[in-house]
């Protein structure tokens, strides 16, 4: 057995200190520190945070995002609509939980994380 009980190579999103970290994409996910590229869940205040260079997040989200963020450089995507970022392809979908939350899918050589954006 690896380094990794299963798979052999690294899990595509870890904890760090700034928080959920995807290292092949180079992007943080709802982090609690300031990074260089987060992506948001959604817009509650524990997961949409001020701080950030830049932010990624589902476009319905926009005006509550806004709101709590002010005037930040934050690109968003439709529901369900792809883009690559370094080689990770990532995607926002419905979460059902306030408007414009987003469950957030990630794909990167094959290998599928879906990130709920629930905190347990
Ligand atoms: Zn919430």
């Amino acid at each position: 057995m690896g380094t990794y009980p299963f798979q052999d190579r690294p899990p595509l999103v870890a904890v760090t200190r700034e928080g959920m970290y995807c290292a092949a994409g180079d992007f943080h996910i709802d982090p609690w520190r300031p990074v260089e590229r987060a992506l948001i869940t959604h817009a509650h205040g524990d997961h949409a945070r001020t701080g950030h260079q830049r932010y990624l997040a589902a476009e319905p989200g926009l005006p509550l995002l806004r709101k709590r963020l002010g005037d930040v450089a934050l690109q968003t995507l439709p529901y369900g609509e792809r883009l690559d970022i370094h080689g990770v392809t990532v995607s926002f979908h419905s979460a059902g939980h306030v408007l414009g939350s987003a469950q957030l899918r990630l794909e990167h050589r094959g290998e599928v994380w879906v990130v709920s954006g629930v905190r347990l």
